[in-house]
């Protein structure tokens, strides 16, 4: 998986920094992960294709996260799109395109409605699995783990022909099946197959004050995106707003055992963002900013 930021900023542009938009691309297909004012320019100027999007989600209805959506919707309409799209968002989002857009775009928009009761699986591709999560803001707000699908196990040549595998039974090989021979002799799988690598884990907390049992969907994440609107310095303006800080970020990181943990949502009020790398490295090692237009592996 590839993450590329498009906009790192919280409600107000400032300092050329965007509104928040993510995209993750999962086997040669993108998935945008909300979709802020300029979403689309961000995606020409790092010359990702919008074409290439198969699901959009919409985190929550503040402006910050969807006033690019509409725009983007109706461009790739102009651009020709007939591939169906996948859109998950807040139930309110429907009307709300619905009102601006009256006219029909050219491919089949299918909208999904998030829960924000309980962590449920929307997408289940043959690559990625999407799993919504509520977290805590000042209106109902969803987070999302992007898990890569179990990686199928490594075929041993010379095993599978000192065996005599036929041909045919590879593939669920690859699934992690056992062989039995005609005469009832089993060949264990582990015999003729190696692991597959480790799926890898995404972990989108979208906007949200500090909350610990966000620690159940962040667990052993390899790469955790937490919001930091705020400096520690700001934290009671952090809790006023149901926004995060630095410090609670990389604790966050810390207590779940993640991997790498991306810092981003920066409130306009701060020009300079080294303070906030500075701040959550002191409890969080390995934490980077989420510059715009930086691809991060996972
Ligand atoms: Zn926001």
């Amino acid at each position: 998986m590839k993450l590329t930021i498009l906009g790192n900023n919280s409600a107000l542009p400032a300092y050329s920094r965007h509104p928040t938009a993510q995209l993750l691309e999962v086997n040669q297909q993108f998935h945008l992960i909300d979709c802020g004012e300029g979403t689309q320019m961000q995606l020409q100027l790092y010359g990702l294709s919008p074409f290439k999007i198969r699901c959009i989600y919409i985190s929550h209805l503040h402006g910050d996260h969807y006033f690019g959506l509409v725009g983007l919707l109706s461009s790739l309409s102009l651009l020709g799109r007939t591939q169906e799209l996948d859109l998950f968002g807040p139930q309110e989002l429907k009307q709300i395109i619905e009102i601006q857009l009256v006219w029909e775009l050219g491919y089949p928009l299918n909208f999904h409605a998030l829960n924000f009761q309980e962590s449920i699986s929307i997408v289940e591709h043959k690559a990625v699995e999407v799993i919504s999560f509520p977290v805590k803001h000042s209106i109902p707000t969803c987070g999302f783990q992007f898990i890569e699908r179990k990686r199928k196990r490594i075929l041993l040549p010379e095993k599978v022909r000192e065996f005599e595998i036929p041909k045919y039974f590879y593939s669920k090989l690859t699934e992690g099946a056992d062989y039995i021979k005609a005469d009832g002799t089993i060949i264990a799988n582990e015999t003729l197959t190696l692991p597959g690598s480790v799926p890898k884990k995404y972990v989108y907390a979208a906007d949200t004050q500090f909350l610990p049992e966000l620690k159940q969907y962040f667990l052993d994440a390899d790469v955790l995106y937490h919001e930091t609107t705020y400096l520690q310095s700001d934290t009671a303006k952090a809790h006023l707003r149901m926004h995060a800080t630095t410090v609670e970020a990389a604790e966050m990181a810390l207590n779940s055992g993640v991997k790498k943990l991306l810092i981003g949502h920066f409130s306009s009020k701060y020009k300079d963002l080294s303070p906030f790398l500075e701040e959550a490295q002191t409890i969080f090692a390995n934490t980077e900013l989420a510059l715009e237009g930086t691809t991060f592996d996972i």
